[in-house]
């Protein structure tokens, strides 16, 4: 059986003196999951379940933290009121490294953790860095709760879904008439070309919405032609295990991959790392509208420099969240086209409300969202019993 305390010695335990945890909104719970005969220490934060139980991701690294944990839950908080999914904010941690454990050990630490979260039953948890479908499938196995499982178990796998990729597509159908563009022919330049950034080209350049992708970057490099990008046969390249920068076709220049700052487009949509665009790119960057498909992809004084320059940047928060309403309609028994109705529908009003208030108070996208997932939150715990 696992032991459940509330503190450790552990050093990855340890609150931070310096970061204040708590406000009004959460955290509701920091349960840390210690199991010293199989060497588990694993950290879940509940941060805020007022509209429904916190859904969130397994983190499997071995520097993860009680503040990082915080962080996240707090992150998904906004996220899933937000999403307008039933579901609150959460997050776990287990601290180890998925690169050097054999799948044995993995599948014990996973089935461990757990047995350790089965009485909390305000968490649902998901898959994260270090924990993917057959994780999800061990924890199912454990407790009968978690998201992100295989089509055989009644899951929808949203990576081979692109669910993610069609909700960046459809905050571009709203979006274009605050950035002023027509996304029939607005060309798109696209940063990442995995999970998230090839499905959302393939969804952009759909002929119902008729953009022209002239730019993708991955680790190897750049890929620009002014004239368009044959999506499906950058797609099948990488799909084969080739890097982006094999695409050949007539006119296509291979850059360097800091190359994409330079070539203008109207839509950005990076969907790789953080912090891609800092203070000293985002002068450069020449686009009207940012999607943001990776978590966090501008530092804060990068995203006061675009939104100055009038560049429309829709945050990750309200741009990337196909792939939460996507979990929580699996949880709730629905299939993938009751996602895909969701998703639209969800990500069209909420993008639509996001730059609306934007506009009108002369918030930056982001600060707009926040108001709007705080409003909601604190609705939500308004009807909650006092005591
Ligand atoms: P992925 O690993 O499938 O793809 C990442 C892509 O980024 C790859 O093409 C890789 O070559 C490229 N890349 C990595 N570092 C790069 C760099 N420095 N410059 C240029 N390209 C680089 O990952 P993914 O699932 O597509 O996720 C991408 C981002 O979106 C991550 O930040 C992830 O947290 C976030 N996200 C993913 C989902 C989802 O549904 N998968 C949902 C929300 C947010």
């Amino acid at each position: 059986m696992s032991t459940v305390i509330k503190t450790a010695s552990e050093p990855a335990f340890q609150l931070d003196s310096a970061f204040d945890y708590g406000d009004e909104f959460g955290p509701e719970k920091i349960v840390y999951i210690y199991e010293p005969r199989c060497g588990l220490r694993g950290i879940v934060v509940i941060d805020n379940s007022s509209i429904g139980p916190a859904i969130g991701g397994i983190r499997m690294t071995p520097t993860v933290n009680t503040r990082e944990v915080f962080r996240l839950a707090r992150a998904m908080t906004w996220k899933n009121a937000l999403a307008g999914i039933p579901h609150g904010g959460g997050k776990s941690g287990i601290i180890a490294d998925p690169r050097t454990l054999t799948l044995e050990r993995k599948e014990t630490l996973i089935r461990q953790f757990a047995r350790g979260i089965e009485a909390l039953n305000q968490y649902i948890p998901g898959p994260d860095m270090g924990t993917d479908e057959t994780a999800m499938a061990w924890v199912r196995d454990e407790i009968r709760r978690s998201v992100g499982l295989s089509s055989v178990l009644g899951g929808i796998p949203l990576d081979q879904v692109g669910a993610t990729g069609f909700g960046l597509a459809v905050c571009a159908e709203v979006a274009q008439h605050f950035a002023d563009i027509n996304l029939k022919g607005a060309t798109v330049s696209i940063q990442g070309f995995g999970n998230v950034g090839r499905h959302a080209a393939s969804y952009l350049t759909h002929p119902k919405r008729g953009a022209v992708v002239v730019a993708a970057t991955d680790l190897a490099g750049t890929v620009y032609n002014p004239d368009g990008i044959y999506v499906e046969k950058l797609v099948n390249l990488v799909k084969a295990g080739q890097p982006i920068t094999d695409y050949r076709e007539n006119g296509t220049q291979i850059l360097p991959r800091e190359e994409f700052v330079n070539i203008p487009v109207d839509i950005f949509v990076p969907a790789a790392q953080p912090d891609v665009i800092t203070e000293a790119n985002a002068p450069l960057l020449n686009c009207k509208l940012m999607l943001q498909g990776a978590n966090i992809p501008c530092t804060e004084a990068a995203e006061r420099i675009l939104h100055e320059r009038g560049i429309i940047c829709v945050p990750d928060f309200v741009a990337n969240a196909g792939g939460v309403i996507c979990g929580s309609v699996e949880y709730h028994g629905g299939t993938k086209s009751t996602a895909f109705q969701e998703i639209e529908e969800k990500l069209k009003e909420n993008t639509l409300a996001v730059l609306d208030r934007a506009k009108r108070t002369k918030l930056t996208p982001r600060a707009a969202a926040l108001e709007l997932a705080k409003e909601r939150v604190k609705e939500a715990m308004s009807y909650r019993r006092a005591n």
